[in-house]
């Protein structure tokens, strides 16, 4: 069984859902409420132990009511939480999220605690299989990739990175928006995964292809929760010795079963569905 330790940001999403978004200093007050354990590392991290892995998820939630509902899925899936901590002098992670009707939405993010999580914070031993994004400090990212056996970075959301950090990694992960942003920054990577929504996904060493694959054909829901799931079960291949191509047909599947449920947490596979996918198509 592959051991990753994911490495990244734990957010509880506060969704009203609305018939029309407010404009600004309008109130709405005919909306419906719910509440969604999210953030980047706890995604993908949920994504790994579903697929089967080990995971061991380091973070950081404010000591409030929120931190409890933000890791529920994470400790209900049995991932390893004591590196997850709390800091009582922030909140936790929180998205503020305002749907309409036609799903278009309106997100404002108080990080809180994810920006509190240091490198002094962070142990990493050097037999670790690391995960990380960008929803945390960089310098807590460029300790982490610094010191592991194998790194794969999510370079999202796209941001100004210290200058070799992409190149100290051993993998990253981009979506097309987030390859455009760090161009040619991407040809000394060892490897790259760009991830291409419906189409699947390619790999590229110093610019050149070196593998590809395409989505299965899904009845697709909406898209929140691929890429993070497609991430985190890259990430459990990889671990694992899987080949690079099998390891993206795996990827590809679980990202495009994360289509056909709503939500993020909650739409990501487990790895019998992932198979059971993969053998009907
Ligand atoms: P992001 O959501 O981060 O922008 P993508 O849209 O590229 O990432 O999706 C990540 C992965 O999820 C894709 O590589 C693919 O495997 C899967 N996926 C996304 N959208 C679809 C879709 N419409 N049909 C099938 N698979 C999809």
């Amino acid at each position: 069984m592959a051991h990753i330790t994911v490495i990244g940001s734990v957010n509880l999403d506060l969704v009203a859902t609305a018939p029309r978004l407010p404009r600004p200093g309008e109130t709405i007050t005919d909306a419906t409420f719910s509440r969604h354990p999210g953030g980047k590392g706890a995604n993908q991290a949920l994504a790994a132990r579903r697929m089967g892995a080990d995971v061991r998820f380091v973070g950081r939630t404010g000591a409030d009511p929120e931190a409890a509902l933000a890791t529920a899925l994470l400790r209900d899936a049995g991932v390893d939480l004591a590196a997850c901590r709390e800091d009582p002098t922030v909140n936790t992670g929180v998205a503020l999220i305002v749907v309409d009707a036609n799903g278009e939405n309106q997100i404002v993010v108080a990080p809180g605690a994810n920006r509190r999580l240091d490198p002094d914070g962070v142990a990493v031993a050097a037999s670790d299989t690391v995960v990380c994004q960008l929803e945390i400090p960089v310098e807590t990212v460029a300790h982490a990739v610094a010191r592991a056996a194998f790194s794969i970075l999510n370079a999202a959301p796209a941001r100004e990175l210290p200058p070799q950090l992409l190149s100290a990694c051993d993998v990253v992960v981009v979506n097309e928006t987030e390859a455009e942003f760090y161009g040619e920054r991407l040809d000394d990577v060892a490897l790259v995964v760009t991830t291409l929504g419906a189409e699947g996904a390619v790999a590229t060493r110093g610019g050149r292809q070196v593998a590809r694959v395409p989505a299965p054909q899904v009845e697709t829901v909406d898209t929140v929760g691929a890429g993070d799931t497609f991430v985190g079960a890259l990430a459990v291949e990889l671990a694992d010795g899987a080949d690079l191509t099998d390891a993206l047909r795996l990827a590809c599947a679980a990202g495009a079963l994360a289509t056909t449920v709503s939500g993020a947490q909650s739409s990501i596979p487990d790895r019998s569905a992932v198979l059971d996918l993969m053998a009907r198509t």
